[in-house]
């Protein structure tokens, strides 16, 4: 079948095999010379793209979970949106959680996923307590942080590569309700935007919305989000406090023409939501799925940029180089005219263990995710981008790569060596291996 992941670039004929079990995982392993782990190909990419796939969806139970600790052990196919359904209604939540709940454990994992809590909790792998692997010999692996560190840290981010993850320990966090008292930050320019971040950087859930049109003395000029879980007794009394279900969406049926999202309509978008926005701020509450999943309300949302797909271009900026660097990135956006629908902003907070992971994406300073139409000319602009990012001394997100170069990658990933050393131990004939490993040099 032709396979493509979230942004519909790039597609590959692939087949693709799903295996029901750990012994149909290893036989599988052990007859395919080589293949690449994939989950609800939530990426933006080529990560989880070869000519074998294989489905981790199969791979679906839930195997224990411990009520005072919290700590649920899983299948890797296991989706967020599962782990929410089940136990958002007893009290409990994902410590890390991205912009989508359609992702695997597995997939969270390879990819050391963060989400709006970074600056305080970390990535996923921070809260991982261990995981279970295939490696691509077919030997069946358990590590920790304790007991084979590097090779679980080389797994935690490690996009695939290391092997095929079976199932994953990791705690769950006690909620009091299903509701984010949610407060919405008007800003006029980026040194505001910087500001309100760091002002507020002890609540618990923070993201901003960027109007990357916007230039001059509005340049950088947004909207952040700041939230934390509502405690039950504060929520009004229509609001069922546990209900799972509150704000969930609409299918769009079909792929809509590519000029759909162009800067003419993403302008005018941008300036009816800043405006729209009070100026004056004031505390609502929201159900957590808008909050935390506002693009799951509409299914397949990523139909909006047409047949020809959209490439996704995620940055993250050291702290003392994001001031100077995102106002280089933004102002040669705004001066092109290159409009991207979605520009979100996070802070990233100081490193945790999870910082041993050679390929992980996060350190400290601003992260910055962008989606562009694959118009005529958008992959040079990117190239222009990268000189940038890198010239600030950033790096891009694999998860969201489609088209990075080898030297951009190497560039950015200062251990990418020590990554490729322990690869080359365990998979010399590059068994687990992806469109985008090839391309970057990683097996
Ligand atoms: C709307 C949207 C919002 C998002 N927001 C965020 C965000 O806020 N923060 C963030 O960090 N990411 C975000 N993402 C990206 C997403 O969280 C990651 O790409 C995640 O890895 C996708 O999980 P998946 O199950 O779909 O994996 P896939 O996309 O199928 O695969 C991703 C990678 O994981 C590997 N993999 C998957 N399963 C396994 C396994 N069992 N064993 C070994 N390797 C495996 C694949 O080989 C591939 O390298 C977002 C994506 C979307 C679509």
């Amino acid at each position: 079948m032709l396979l493509s992941n979230w942004n519909n670039y790039p597609s590959v004929e692939a087949r693709v095999l799903e295996p029901h079990g750990p012994e149909e995982a290893a036989r599988l392993l052990h007859h395919e010379p080589h293949l690449i782990a994939r989950g609800m190909g939530r990426c933006y990419g080529d990560a989880s793209l070869a000519p074998v796939v294989c489905s981790t969806l199969g791979l679906d139970k839930f195997l224990t979970f411990d009520e005072q600790s919290g700590v649920l052990h899983c299948e890797a196919g296991v989706t967020l949106d599962r782990i929410i359904e089940v136990f958002l209604p007893r009290g409990w939540f994902p410590s890390v959680v991205p912009g989508t709940r359609q992702v695997t454990v597995g997939g969270a994992i390879a990819s050391d996923i963060h989400g709006k809590n970074h600056h305080l909790e970390g990535t996923f792998c921070r809260h991982l307590r261990e995981l279970t692997l295939l490696l691509p010999d077919g030997t069946l692996c358990t590590c920790s942080p304790q007991h084979d560190a590097e090779l679980f840290w080389a797994t935690c981010g490690g996009m695939g590569l290391t092997g095929l993850i079976l199932s994953a320990a990791f705690p769950l966090q006690r909620v009091p309700s299903a509701f984010v008292e949610e407060t919405t930050l008007r800003v006029p320019n980026l040194t505001a935007m910087m500001e309100a971040f760091e002002e507020h950087h002890n609540t618990p859930f923070s993201v901003a919305w960027i109007d990357c049109l916007a230039k001059g003395t509005s340049l950088g000029r947004g909207l952040v989000y700041l939230g934390r879980f509502a405690r039950r007794e504060e929520l009004p009394r229509k609001l069922d406090p546990s209900d799972e279900g509150h704000g969930r969406g609409l299918n769009l049926p079909f792929t809509v023409p590519s000029f759909t999202l162009n800067p003419l309509t993403i302008s005018a978008f941008n300036g009816l939501l800043y405006h729209k926005t009070p100026s004056r701020p004031h505390p609502s509450f929201t159900g957590f799925n808008p909050y935390f999943f506002p693009l799951d309300w509409l299914d397949n949302w990523n139909r909006l940029y047409g047949k020809r797909g959209f490439v996704q271009y995620q940055f993250v900026l050291p702290r003392e180089q994001s001031q100077t660097g995102l106002h280089a990135i933004l102002s040669t956006i705004a001066s092109q005219g290159r409009a991207s629908f979605l520009a979100i902003l996070k802070l990233f907070g100081p490193p945790g263990p999870e910082a041993a992971a050679p390929l992980g994406f996060p350190r400290e300073g601003y992260t910055l995710a962008l989606d562009f139409p694959l118009a005529p000319g958008v992959l040079p602009f990117l190239e222009v981008l990268d000189g940038l990012v890198l010239r600030h001394q950033g790096r891009h997100y694999l998860t969201k790569d489609a088209r990075m170069s080898r030297e951009t990658f190497a560039a950015g990933y200062e251990r990418a060596g020590a990554f490729l050393a322990l690869k080359r131990r365990l998979d010399p004939h590059g068994r687990c291996s992806s469109l985008q490993s090839r391309r970057l040099g990683l097996g």
